[in-house]
């Protein structure tokens, strides 16, 4: 298939992409290296999509202007697209809510726009585990109510979910949201709580703790979240929306004793009253997607957490701006 990534040269892009070229696909990634960390993090993952092999073509450019993502969708001709750029990231969404509503409501629809008047039949868009705000009833299932999201980051989902209804309403797109729950893994964001962590546990200074570390999220490994993408990509769905987590959410305190534990050190705690923005848990109900996905994360924290690690100590990642506790 012939199948465009937005967002392709993020974390989640990235690795996506090379799964996509492994599985033989001719895939573009489109992205316009934004600022919010290090562009040449993106630099480095698309150098390592292209030594992966296989028909690879970057795009770079902006989802919110009409070109050059327009000419690109009628003269490539996608089969699907995955639509994963956007401005993540829950607490930097309340210094600047005007520009992610920009970005990610904005630029949604360009790219359903791009996606529709060139013909695309298939379209998958990242949402998020932030729609579901302060759910009291936990495991969060899709169905529960989504109507009083807490960050602007989270509204803005709220928002592209709803655009993908009306495409699918209107134009007859075959369109499934995918509400990621914190995703992490080698390549992870800088500003996500695990990335920062362990830069900062290595270099010895101290952590900012958010609450008293009970607050808890459903990490889920980037391995696991393209399992539930490629399972997307395989059926009709007509409009769906599955939760991909991993169903096991682990307090703030543990994450970081588990990241002790792999780096070998001790954290310095420097305990802040809770963020305005971040809610106290993440959880996701997996009935719904392994019913209809087949999908079963595989890969626990505990394992995961070292893969990272080892992939930090390796690479020696950084850039970071900003911080967040989920996305
Ligand atoms: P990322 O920031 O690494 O990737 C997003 C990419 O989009 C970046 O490469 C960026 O340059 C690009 N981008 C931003 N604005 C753009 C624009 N105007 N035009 C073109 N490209 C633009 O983030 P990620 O963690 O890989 O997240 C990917 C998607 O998954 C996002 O939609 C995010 O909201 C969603 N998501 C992520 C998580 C997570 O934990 N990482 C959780 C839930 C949802």
């Amino acid at each position: 298939m012939r199948i465009l990534v937005t967002g392709g040269a993020g974390f989640i892009g990235s690795h996506l992409c090379e799964r996509l070229l492994a599985a033989g696909h001719a895939v573009w990634a489109f992205d316009n290296l934004d600022p919010f960390y290090d562009p040449e993090l993106k630099r480095r993952n698309l150098r390592e999509i292209a030594r992966a092999g296989g028909a690879f073509t970057f795009v770079q450019g902006d989802i919110t202007e009409p070109e050059p993502l327009g000419s690109l969708c009628r003269e490539a001709g996608f089969d699907q697209v995955i639509h994963l750029a956007a401005r993540a990231g829950v607490r930097p969404s309340l210094e600047d809510p005007a520009l992610y509503q920009r970005v990610n409501v904005e630029g949604t629809v360009r790219v359903l726009e791009a996606a529709r008047r060139s013909g695309v039949r298939k379209f998958i868009l990242a949402s998020s585990s932030s729609v579901y705000g302060c759910n009291a009833k936990v495991p969060f299932a899709e169905q529960d109510p989504v109507s009083a999201p807490i960050s602007p980051y989270a509204a803005s989902k709220v928002a592209c979910e709803a655009l993908g209804h009306v495409y699918h309403h209107l134009y007859g797109l075959d369109i499934v949201m995918l509400r990621f729950f914190t995703v992490y893994g080698p390549r992870q964001r800088p500003d996500l709580a695990i990335h920062k962590f362990a830069r900062l546990i290595q270099a010895g200074q101290p952590l900012p703790v958010y609450g008293d570390g009970s607050s808890a999220r459903d990490y889920t490994y980037i391995t696991d979240i393209l399992d539930g993408i490629e399972a997307c990509m395989r059926q009709s769905f007509g409009f769906e929306i599955f939760n991909l987590g991993d169903s096991r959410p682990v307090r703030l305190d543990d994450l970081i004793r588990l990241l002790e534990h792999a780096l070998g050190r001790k954290a310095v705690r420097r305990t802040l009253p809770p963020q305005p923005g971040d809610v106290p848990i993440t959880y996701a109900d997996l009935t719904k997607a392994r019913e209809r996905l087949g999908y079963q994360p595989r890969v626990p924290i505990e394992e995961g957490i070292q893969r990272f690690v080892e992939w930090f100590r390796t690479t020696g990642a950084g850039g970071a701006r900003g911080v967040a506790t989920s996305s």
